[in-house]
């Protein structure tokens, strides 16, 4: 096999990365003095492309994005080498709330807060990304001509999960989530009449291969099998595998079933009870990449089973699959268009006469949403270091530019990762501190690339791959969302997102979830934007150069949007005990303290957006009953 080197690969063309350095790496040094920061800077990956040149606007860069170099350090620096920051600057800022973290949650309390107290209360969100939305990232392209939108985080609205809550705060923003299905020709790559397909790559198979109407989900045949490149035991126990129709714990009660199934890997399911050879075990072990986050080996045979992977077959139940059908509604720029609803709702002067309807082309003005006459106030590029309760409320320091600064408030609620609040507050007791270090986020990748076209792709009639030997374990093309004013065909062959979804595999030494999880984030953390960018290159030449891709001439932008802190910790079978109601770590970690409360989908220990709101709103709800109005900033 004979390697690309980097010019092959394009490794030298000017894609817009490259246009422009923005946001320096800050790398926090140690303690402080007079509020001012010690700081060294590092090169920066961001970049802007030619519309964001003039203003602020971050949706539109490149490069490196999600959790991006200069957004971490600050938090990192007070978490893993105990930095301490003392003698903030006071600002004599004072706002009857301050939240920390302008995620969806964070926005979400904002918008409660006002339900609660009043739209005249003077609120301060703070978050150390330099856009708002947290994981609702919208990815903004323009360099193949017309506007392409694609996702950089959360985008799924789960909308048959809503509680009542949900829906009313959906329908308080004219979200109608039924008529946005209607807009809708999006399957995550299953519309293309040779899709599903996986592609085997030589680095890992020893042969580049694509396999077309091939979802280990679906009923194999034998024809099918024959094509995957692996041994040929290996294609023996996949053909007996799928075949089998027998119950094979029919001697056990259903629930020795379940107790069997819930203590087992998935993987070790399919070698003892499926027969599969390890080759073939492998193909599955990237397979919930994206939707859990985790390698296949932390999940139980039950949590598998429920996720429709196969194998109910051989518990003498009816194949299933549904998965190609998945029901959720979204808009083109994933769930920040929510957000964007949320922001403009909050600040309207920064995005007067936004919809449900135009919401996805609405602009924003970030020059204006730090405003010190508006009540609402929204600052970026913002890390919170402490947040403690004093006489008249409550007290928060953060880094911004290079100064630590001190506000004051009647009311906090810390809609960040609960595993950063027990650094913020030192004073809360250890049982509450351990059940917030419980929540060990899982990582994630969504890495958009432009492509200049469908061609390639449509010759060989795929929209959705998998690649199992691969980084990113997944693409799909991103098109077919035609809400909040944006249209973009599904059957349009002009220049579109290719998503590489996924996250990062653990060394195998890494034994329990929380182990695994830890060494995903560092190995992501220490990923380069070269690293991703050859990982791209070298896929989209290999699979789709044959049908003449020119990985030189036809990648127009590269987005990786990387995300250390990603999904919020889910309870799952091998790893987690049942607790009893109020027991659970989450419920631990979300209590209120003073006046001080938590928000956040890891205080639902649940990974959904709906989950973010829900926390939100509760968290509004445990705050003191204080009404009137402080001091004006
Ligand atoms: C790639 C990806 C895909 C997802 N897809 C879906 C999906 O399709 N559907 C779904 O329902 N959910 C999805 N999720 C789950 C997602 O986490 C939730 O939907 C939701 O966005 C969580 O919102 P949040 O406000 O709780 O947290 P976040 O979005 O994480 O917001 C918290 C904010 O607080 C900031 N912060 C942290 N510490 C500090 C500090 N010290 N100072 C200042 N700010 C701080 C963070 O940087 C962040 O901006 C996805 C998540 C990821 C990462």
């Amino acid at each position: 096999m004979t390697r690309k080197t980097d010019k092959q690969l394009g490794m030298h063309r000017a894609i817009t990365r490259r246009d422009f350095v923005q946001g320096s790496s800050l790398a926090v040094l140690g303690a402080v003095t007079s509020g001012a920061i010690s700081v060294t800077t590092t090169a920066a990956e961001n970049t802007a492309s030619a519309l964001s040149t003039d203003g602020y606007y971050p949706p539109t860069k490149t490069g490196m994005r999600g959790s991006h170099n200069g957004a971490y350090e600050v938090a990192h620096a007070l978490a893993r080498q105990g930095a301490r920051f003392d003698n903030p600057i006071e600002t004599e800022e004072e706002f009857d709330l301050v939240v920390v973290g302008a995620g969806i949650s964070g926005l979400a309390a904002a918008h409660y807060y006002q339900e609660r107290f009043g739209k005249d209360a003077r609120i301060l969100l703070l978050d150390n990304h330099d856009d708002f939305g947290g994981h609702a990232k919208r990815n903004e392209f323009h360099q193949g001509g017309s506007m392409v939108l694609s996702l950089g985080g959360t985008h799924n609205l789960e909308w048959w999960q809503f509680s009542d809550t949900v829906k009313g705060f959906m329908d308080a923003f004219g979200v109608d989530v039924k008529a946005m299905r209607k807009n809708m020709d999006f399957t995550y790559g299953h519309d293309a009449p040779n899709s599903p397909a996986m592609w085997f790559d030589e680095d890992t198979y020893g042969v580049n291969r694509l396999v077309s109407n091939l979802d280990l989900n679906e009923q194999l045949t034998p024809e099918v099998i024959d094509q995957i490149p692996i041994s040929e035991a290996g294609r023996e126990s996949l053909k007996a595998f799928y075949g089998r129709r027998d119950n094979l714990l029919s001697e056990l009660s259903e629930s020795e079933t379940d107790a069997l199934l819930s203590s087992i890997s998935y993987p070790d399911f399919l070698r003892q009870y499926g027969g599969l050879t390890e080759d073939a075990v492998q193909l599955f072990d990237k397979k919930v990449h994206g939707s859990w986050g985790i390698e296949m080996r932390a999940l139980s045979a039950n949590d598998a089973l429920w996720e429709e992977n196969p194998g109910l077959h051989l518990l003498g139940k009816d194949w299933s699959y549904e998965g190609r059908d998945y029901p959720a509604a979204l808009w083109p720029d994933g769930n920040a268009s929510l957000v964007r609803l949320m922001v403009a709702g909050l600040l309207p002067h920064v995005a007067p006469n936004v919809t449900p309807d135009n919401v996805a082309l609405a602009k924003f003005n970030y020059g204006a949403l730090d405003e010190p006459e508006q009540p609402v106030r929204l600052r970026l590029n913002a890390t919170v270091v402490n947040a403690e309760n004093t006489e008249t409320g409550a007290s928060v320091t953060y880094a911004e530019g290079g100064l630590l600064k001190r506000v004051a408030t009647k009311h906090a609620v810390l809609a960040c990762y609960h595993s950063v609040i027990p650094h913020l507050c030192p004073s809360l007791s250890e049982q509450q501190k351990d059940a917030l270090k419980y929540q060990v986020k899982i990582p994630l990748i969504l890495t958009n690339v432009l492509i200049r076209n469908t061609n390639a792709l449509d010759k060989l009639g795929v929209d959705g791959i998998d690649c199992p030997g691969r980084l990113h374990a997944r693409l799909f093309l991103f098109k077919g969302i035609n809400n909040g004013g944006y249209e973009h065909d599904a059957d349009d062959s002009g220049p579109v997102s290719l998503v590489f979804w996924g996250s990062v595999s653990p060394p195998d030494n890494a034994i329990d979830l929380k182990s695994q999880l830890r060494a995903s984030r560092q190995k992501l953390l220490d990923l380069s934007f070269e690293d991703f960018e050859r990982e791209v290159r070298t896929v989209l030449n290999d699979l789709l150069g044959p049908e003449g891709f020119d990985v030189n001439e036809d990648i127009l932008a590269i987005t990786v949007n990387r995300w250390p802190h990603g999904y919020a910790y889910e309870y799952m079978d091998l790893w987690d005990p049942d607790w009893a109601e109020g027991e659970a770590p989450h419920e631990i970690a979300r209590q209120p303290f003073g006046a001080i409360a938590i928000a956040n989908s890891d205080a639902g220990a649940s990974a959904y957006t709906h989950v973010a709101i829900d926390e939100a709103y509760r968290a509004i709800s445990e705050l003191p009953n204080q009404t009137a109005a402080v001091a004006k900033g």
